[in-house]
């Protein structure tokens, strides 16, 4: 019996030595063999240095070092393709979501659950904004077709072999684990959790990130941006016929009136158009990347394996 914890980090020497420690000090308790592995995802810092000095004095540390930064969920993947326990624990290293959990997620692990998923029904220290607009997304990809994704989840969970074995074999290039685990269908659990401030240092997702993790999540479990465009021509096309029949039974309003109205028109068609084009253009990217079939990170040390 063996547990896998996958832990990504990415500049975190201000709070990778605590998170060692308190991960550490909870798997022991669980009395069985464990390995921590950590990847390393092109850090910059003192990061890489300090998992060498653990992996060098504890054989349950494990490291898998990018060439660079890949990307948080690129880092998870990595951890989950050379974890080798029965059960599968993914978190964060900045202690937001707290290790002291895990014991409880195994015992609903043993108790019959595939994946008990961490549920953040508080977040603390999180701008108005982040938890905004989280809140906001969620609801968003839902509607859109991610029925089964739940809301106010993260990585933060245990996953049955099975279920890693599963996604490891899910080739996909834009990865939205979470979305992943939960549309594989396999019996998922929540369990609570207060998302605490981070233990140190500062985040590590950009907007930038955050909006390409957002943007994966819709593409890669909704078709339904694509058929946009069809409901919004649609809705012009009879907009605009409308408009003629007004216009017509209606003759006599001054010209200007109706140079106003066909500029606005006009403004309306372009927009729509071009929002359409940006969809398609969306996809199309996605489909590219999909297509060149590169790896999804490339590994440039392993210690421990
Ligand atoms: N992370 C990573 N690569 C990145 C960005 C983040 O491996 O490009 C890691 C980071 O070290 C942390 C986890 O992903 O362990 C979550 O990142 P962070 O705490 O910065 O995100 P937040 O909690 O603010 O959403
Ligand atoms: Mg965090």
């Amino acid at each position: 019996m063996k547990y896998s914890v996958v832990i990504p980090a990415y500049n975190e020497q201000e709070v990778l030595p605590l998170s060692y420690q308190r991960l550490k000090a909870v798997m022991d308790t669980l009395g069985d063999d464990y390995e921590l592995i950590f990847v390393n995802d092109g850090s910059r810092d003192g990061t890489l240095d300090l998992l060498k000095e653990m992996a060098a004095k504890d054989g349950h540390v494990r490291v898998i070092s990018f060439s660079r930064n890949f990307g948080h969920q690129e880092a998870v993947s990595a951890g989950m393709a050379h974890a080798s326990g029965q059960a599968v624990i993914i978190i964060d290293c900045d202690l937001q979501d707290p290790p002291e959990l895990i014991p409880d997620m195994v015992k609903k692990w043993e108790a019959g659950a595939d994946i008990v998923y961490g549920l953040r029904v508080r977040r603390e220290g999180e701008t108005v904004f982040k938890k905004l607009t989280a809140w906001a997304y969620y609801r968003i990809l839902r509607a859109l077709g991610g029925q089964y994704i739940p809301a106010n989840t993260g990585d933060f969970r245990l996953i049955d072999r099975k279920v890693c074995d599963t996604l490891n074999a899910m080739p996909e290039r834009n990865r939205f684990l979470r979305g992943m685990a939960a549309w594989s269908g396999f019996k998922a659990e929540p369990i609570e959790f207060v998302r605490e401030e981070r233990a140190a240092g500062q985040t590590k997702y950009s907007l930038k990130k955050m909006l390409k993790l957002a943007g994966d999540g819709i593409a890669s479990f909704s078709n339904r941006p694509l058929k946009a465009p069809m409901a919004i021509g649609i809705a012009l096309t009879v907009l605009a016929f409308v408009y003629l029949v007004l216009a017509a039974v209606f003759a006599g309003i001054g010209i200007w009136d109706i140079v106003h109205v066909l500029f606005a028109l006009v403004f309306c068609f372009i927009g729509a158009l071009f929002i359409s084009l940006g969809i398609f253009g969306l996809y199309l990217g996605r489909i590219y990347d999909e297509v060149k079939g590169r790896p999804i990170y490339i590994i440039d040390e392993k210690i421990n394996f």
